[in-house]
């Protein structure tokens, strides 16, 4: 058995969010906010949108959604596997085109997707961008640039371990 790991979260509930889901999960969508921390999960947390997780650039991890309900965060898309009901969205501070993207949320968010993809018995190939699930095609292009090698590097050392996520007391 591998060894057992643990991703802590600071524990955020979303406002908008339906209960449960239709399908089982098929997808990981990654996300690029525009934004900054305050203000994201001002956003991620009010009225209108929402998601399961968000990684700031310093490498702290927010949870909004539970994993076995729907978030509101790919809008219209490709496949029905991308759907709000098939997927899970992670979202990350980051202004797309203007900064570049630091390791610590990198890794980070690969460790999130390890998690997932173990939780859910998902394939690697189960993580996309939000640029590729969305449509039409152009309609969305974040995480825009997003250091995919750094990425699948962090999350093959990820997958070596068992993960579990535990919020952070507050
Ligand atoms: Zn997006």
């Amino acid at each position: 058995m591998a060894e057992m790991r643990t991703i802590y979260y600071l524990w955020r509930p979303a406002r908008a969010f339906r209960s449960g889901r239709t399908r089982p999960v098929q997808s990981i969508i990654l996300h690029s906010t525009d934004g900054r921390e305050a203000g994201d999960v001002a956003t991620l947390t009010g009225p209108r949108v929402s998601v399961h997780w968000y990684v700031t650039r310093a490498g702290r991890v927010y949870h909004f959604v539970r994993n076995s309900d729907t978030a509101y965060h790919a809008g219209k898309v490709t496949a029905e596997r991308y759907s709000n009901s098939a997927s899970l969205g992670i979202e990350q501070e980051h202004f797309d085109g203007r900064e570049d993207w630091t390791r610590a949320q990198v890794e980070e968010v690969s460790r999130i997707c390890a998690y997932l993809i173990k939780s859910f018995g998902l394939s690697r190939d189960a993580i996309v961008s939000h640029a590729q699930a969305a449509s039409p095609k152009g309609r969305k292009q974040d995480p825009l640039d997003y250091p995919w090698e750094m990425f699948h590097r962090f999350l093959d050392q990820k997958l070596r371990y068992d993960w579990r996520a535990e919020q952070i007391p507050e």
